[in-house]
């Protein structure tokens, strides 16, 4: 089994501080919180960007201050930028942050609800910002909220927008998305091509449950405030809590963690491409 790689999304598009005072939304408290999970043992850095009042945007100069600031605080970590699309659904505004070239970015390949909206990607949108990543060489790190995404991921790998292999990220739990159990995490993991990565994402009390199954089947873990805003007993979390948790199971089971480094490795990232995010900031 590879070691484990932990990724924590740190903030998300959603929470507050009303929620939960741990979240993160400006630069210097993202960066601190980066620092601090990957004192603990997080390899990758799921990054949103919030305005002035603290309100989600995919304005550039917003990811950009995020960003200088993590590569000031945490060098060696693995950064990768959301084009999701609760911050705004403008087509090049969501495509922006894979243009800043950082080593991975997000990419839902499918539409679904999400509670209060429709989170579309178009079968247009999908295929535009597929073009963009093949033009980057920006890796992918394909959103699974449902299983026919995984289908759309791999017609836009026939298409050659996409290489292998892919990594995929299985969101479960979200209301309005498929359920969070660890059956439909068996059965996900199990519908990817040979060769391909993949990690959870459990919403809500499902993170901590799904992660421990991901450790075991030999998936990866993502972890943070931007899906979860609570300790399994019910205590606040805080994005470094969270990376904790995760780390401490890992090791009573025997599963070693990934440092940046054996990350990029299993995630076949370029190393070349580590640092090509500083010269667009
Ligand atoms: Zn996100």
């Amino acid at each position: 089994m590879d070691k484990l790689i932990i990724t924590v999304a740190l903030t998300g598009n959603v929470p507050t501080k009303k929620m939960n005072p741990n979240v993160p939304v400006t630069p210097g408290e993202i960066a601190a919180d980066v620092r601090r999970c990957a004192d603990e043992g997080a390899a990758l850095f799921h990054v949103h960007a919030r305005d002035e009042e603290q309100r989600p945007t995919l304005r550039l100069p917003n990811f950009k201050a995020n960003v200088r600031k993590i590569k000031e605080l945490a060098p060696q970590v693995i950064i990768q930028l959301s084009t999701g699309g609760r911050a705004g659904m403008d087509w090049e505004d969501r495509v922006n942050p894979v243009r800043l070239l950082p080593e991975m970015a997000s990419f839902t390949t499918g539409s679904n609800n999400l509670p209060g909206i429709v989170y579309e990607n178009s079968p247009q949108f999908i295929e535009y910002l597929a073009k963009v990543y093949q033009q980057t060489g920006v890796k992918p790190e394909i959103e699974v909220f449902e299983t026919g995404m995984i289908n759309n991921a791999l017609h836009l790998q026939k298409k050659g927008y996409i290489k292998p292999p892919l990594h995929f990220d299985f969101v479960l739990g979200a209301p309005g998305a498929m359920p969070g159990s660890v059956k439909n995490l068996l059965f996900l993991s199990e519908s990817i091509p040979a060769g391909s990565t993949w990690s959870v994402a459990g919403i809500g009390r499902q993170e901590i449950p799904l992660a421990v199954a991901a450790i075991v089947l030999g998936g990866h873990v993502r972890v943070g405030l931007e899906d979860n805003l609570f300790m399994p007993d019910g205590s606040p979390a805080s994005n470094p809590l969270l990376v904790q948790k995760v780390v401490r199971m890992a090791r009573e089971i025997g599963r070693e963690i990934a440092t940046p480094a054996e990350a990029r490795a299993i995630l076949s990232l370029n190393p070349a491409y580590k640092d090509r995010i500083l010269d667009m900031l």
